[in-house]
C-alpha cells in the first residue's frame, strides 16, 4: 500500500464547497487504496488577513505572538478538511503541528523543521486513518514547547517534510495553477507547462516558481530524493514533475539543514580566456559565444562586468584541455571586434590556463545576506585572491589561482561546516526518466533590481569580503555578484571593478554603505535603477555547447545590449535595460523553442497559493 502525501493550498481550500471537492479527491486516492497524509493551508487569503489584523495593533508585533496568531488560520482548515472527509464516510482524524510532532528551532516566524517524530501519525495511518495535518507550523524543541510557524508559503515545506519522514511514495502539492510553467504567462502569453524540472533547475528558477512551491521544500524533496508532484486541484491534469537524483542516505536528524551552504564545490581543471576592450554593443557577445559554439567548445563560466566608455570586457572558463582552441577562436575573432582596424588599443586576449573555479551552493543563502561575503572572507583569510567572481541564485563561484585551490576548499568546508564534492549535477540528466533533457526548461524575468557599480577597487584578498560584509550587515540582500577580468594600475597597484544587484528597495541602503566606506580606497560607485535580470535556467547545458550564444545572439537580434553577463552550470543571467526586459524575455523564450503549441497559457489565471 503507497503512502501519499498531498498538500492544498489556501485557494484549494478556500471556501467550504472547494474543501468539500478537495474531501473527495483524498477519499478517491484512499479508495485506490493508498495510505493518504494531508496537509492544508489557511483558507485562501486568511493569513494576510490576520497579518493587517495585528498591524492595525502595533507596527512592531513580536514574532511570538505573530506565529501564535497566524498558527489560528491552519488550524480551521484542518478541522474544517477532517469533517469534509467524515461526512464522506471516510475515517479521518487532523492534527496540528506541534501535535504531530514537528519540531522546529526556536527561531519564530521562520524556523527551520529539526526533526519530525511520526509514531502518532503512524498509528493513525495503520488504522486507515487519512491524517490532516496544520501546514506552516512546528513546535520548539525548547522547555516551553512554544508553536512556531515556519515563514510565509511553509506549508509545501511542512509536507514535503512530512513525506520525507515518512518515508512516503510520493509528495503532491495541489495548486490553482497547472504546474510550473516555462515562464510567467502574465510576461509571454506563450508560456506553457512543463512536464518535468529537476530540484537544482527549480531553485535556480526561485524567483519564477517561489510563489507555486517553496524552495525550502524543494531543497528537502532534493535532500531525501522524495518524487513531487505540483498540479491543479481542479482537474486531473498530470502536472509538473519535480525531480531529483538518488541522494545519499541521509539521517532524519537536522531535516531541514540550520545551514545556508551545503557543498562545497570545485574544478581544478578549468582555464580562463580573457577579451579585453571589445566593443560595448548590441551583437558582441552573440558573435564571440557563436563562433566558440560552432567548434563545439563547451564554456562553463561567462563574466561580463560593466561597461567602461564604449568598451567592455568578457571572460569565460573552458577545460584546461581545449585552452588552446578557445584562445585561437578568441584571438581569431578579436581584430573584426575593433572598432577601427588600426586601433591596436583594442581588443586584446588574455589567456590563463592555470585556474580553478570553487563554489559555495545551498538554498539556503536565497534572501540570506551574508553568505557571499563569508565565503570572500573566508578565502582572504586563507591568503587566496579571488580573480573572477560569479553567482547564481544558489550558488557563488570565484576563479582562483589553480595552486590555491586546495587550501581554497579546505578553509571553505570548515567555515561552513560541509562536506566537499567535484561538480555532483552531472549525471543528474541522464538519472531522469524519458531521456531527452532540453539546454533550456524555462526563462525569469527580475525587473525588481538595481544595479551598482564600483570602480577600481584595490586587487587583494579581503576587499570583496569587506565589502559584502558591510552590506550584510545593513541588510542588505545581494543578487547577482560579478567582479571581471579588468585590472587597472591605480598609483602602481592593481584594481578591478566590482559590480552587484540589489533588490530596488535597497538601493538607497546599498548607496549609503558604499558612501560611508571612505576607507577602502576605490573609485566611482555608479547606481543604475532601470535595469532587469533575465536568465535562462536548464540541465542540458552542462553537456551542451552553444546555449550562451544562442540566448546572446536571441537579444541581439532584437537590438537589446546586453549590460552584465553571470552564469553557473545550468543558469546564464543577462541584465539589461529595464526597458527591454519583457521584450528580452519574449525573445529568448522563443528562441529556446518554449513556447506552447497553441499560444500557451496566456488566457489562463496565474494567481497561487
Ligand atoms: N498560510 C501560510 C501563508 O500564507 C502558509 C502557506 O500557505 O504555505 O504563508
Ligand atoms: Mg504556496
Amino acid at each position: 500500500m503507497a503512502l501519499i502525501v498531498q498538500k492544498y493550498g489556501g485557494t484549494s481550500v478556500g471556501s467550504v464547497e472547494r474543501i468539500q471537492a478537495v474531501a473527495k479527491r483524498v477519499k478517491a486516492t484512499v479508495d485506490a487504496g493508498n495510505r493518504v497524509v494531508v496537509v492544508v493551508s489557511a483558507m485562501g487569503k486568511t493569513t494576510d488577513g490576520l497579518v493587517t489584523l495585528a498591524n492595525q495593533i502595533t507596527g512592531a508585533p513580536s514574532r511570538r505572538e505573530m506565529d501564535m496568531l497566524l498558527s489560528t488560520g491552519e488550524q480551521v482548515s484542518i478541522a474544517l478538511m477532517t469533517m469534509a472527509l467524515q461526512a464522506l464516510g471516510q475515517d479521518a482524524i487532523s492534527l496540528t503541528g506541534p501535535q504531530v510532532g514537528i519540531v522546529t528551532e526556536s527561531d519564530h516566524s521562520r524556523a527551520r523543521i529539526l526533526n519530525i517524530r511520526t509514531e502518532r501519525l503512524e498509528r493513525y495511518l495503520k488504522a486507515d486513518q487519512v491524517v490532516v495535518v496544520a501546514g506552516f507550523q512546528g513546535m520548539s524543541q525548547s522547555v516551553d514547547l512554544e508553536i512556531t510557524t515556519l515563514g510565509r508559503g511553509g506549508s509545501d515545506t511542512s509536507a514535503v517534510a512530512l513525506a520525507a519522514a515518512l518515508g512516503a511514495s510520493q509528495c503532491e502539492i495541489y495548486t490553482d495553477v497547472p504546474g510550473i510553467l516555462t515562464t510567467d504567462p502574465r510576461l509571454v502569453p506563450a508560456a506553457q507547462l512543463m512536464r518535468q524540472i529537476t530540484c537544482d533547475e527549480m531553485l535556480e528558477l526561485a524567483s519564477l516558481g517561489a510563489k507555486v512551491l517553496h524552495p525550502r521544500a524543494v531543497e528537502i524533496a532534493r535532500n531525501y530524493g522524495m518524487p513531487l508532484v505540483v498540479r491543479s486541484s481542479w482537474s486531473d491534469d498530470p502536472g509538473t514533475r519535480v525531480t531529483s537524483p538518488m541522494p545519499q542516505p541521509r539521517s532524519l536528524e537536522g531535516l531541514e539543514l540550520a545551514q545556508p551552504v551545503d557543498a562545497v564545490e570545485f574544478d581544478a581543471h578549468q582555464a580562463k580566456v580573457a577579451l579585453l576592450r571589445i566593443p560595448d554593443r548590441p551583437g558582441i557577445a552573440g558573435r564571440l559565444f557563436g563562433e566558440i559554439a560552432t567548434q563545439s567548445l563547451n564554456v562553463d563560466l561567462i563574466i561580463q562586468s560593466i561597461h567602461e566608455g564604449n568598451a567592455n570586457d568578457i571572460a569565460f572558463t573552458v577545460n584546461r584541455d581545449h585552452v588552446q582552441q578557445a584562445e585561437a577562436v578568441a584571438a581569431a575573432i578579436a581584430p573584426a571586434l575593433r572598432d577601427q582596424p588600426t586601433d591596436l588599443d583594442q581588443a586584446e586576449v588574455l589567456v590563463d590556463p592555470l585556474v580553478a573555479k570553487v563554489s559555495i551552493v545551498g538554498a539556503g543563502m536565497i534572501g540570506h545576506p551574508g553568505v557571499a561575503a563569508k565565503m570572500f572572507s573566508t578565502l582572504a583569510a586563507a591568503g587566496v585572491n579571488i580573480q573572477m567572481i560569479s553567482t547564481s541564485e544558489v550558488k557563488v563561484s570565484c576563479t582562483v589561482r589553480v595552486d590555491q585551490c586546495d587550501r581554497a576548499i579546505a578553509a571553505l568546508c570548515a567555515a561552513f561546516q560541509v562536506n566537499c564534492s567535484p561538480r555532483h549535477q552531472g549525471n543528474e540528466a541522464d538519472n531522469q526518466a524519458g531521456g531527452h533533457t532540453p539546454q533550456v526548461r524555462g526563462a525569469a524575468l527580475d525587473p525588481h533590481q538595481a544595479q551598482v557599480a564600483i570602480r577600481q577597487v584595490p586587487d587583494r584578498p579581503g576587499m570583496a569580503a569587506r565589502l559584502f560584509q558591510r552590506l550584510a550587515e545593513a541588510g542588505v540582500s545581494v543578487d547577482m555578484i560579478i567582479q571581471s577580468q579588468r585590472c587597472h594600475l591605480v598609483n602602481g597597484a592593481p584594481t578591478r571593478d566590482i559590480a552587484f544587484t540589489v533588490a530596488q528597495g535597497d538601493t538607497d541602503a546599498a548607496r549609503t554603505v558604499l558612501d560611508q566606506a571612505t576607507d577602502m580606497g576605490w573609485g566611482e560607485v555608479i547606481v543604475d535603477a532601470a535595469i532587469a535580470k533575465v536568465s535562462v535556467v536548464g540541465i542540458g547545458m552542462i553537456e551542451t555547447p552553444g546555449v550562451a550564444a544562442r540566448m546572446f545572439q536571441a537579444l541581439a537580434a532584437n537590438g537589446i545590449n546586453i549590460k552584465m553577463i553571470a552564469t553557473s552550470e545550468i543558469k546564464i543571467s543577462c541584465l539589461v535595460a529595464e526597458t527591454d526586459g519583457v521584450r528580452a524575455l519574449t525573445a529568448i523564450h522563443t528562441a529556446f523553442g518554449l513556447c506552447g503549441p497553441q499560444g500557451g497559457w496566456g488566457d489562463q489565471t496565474h494567481a497561487s497559493t
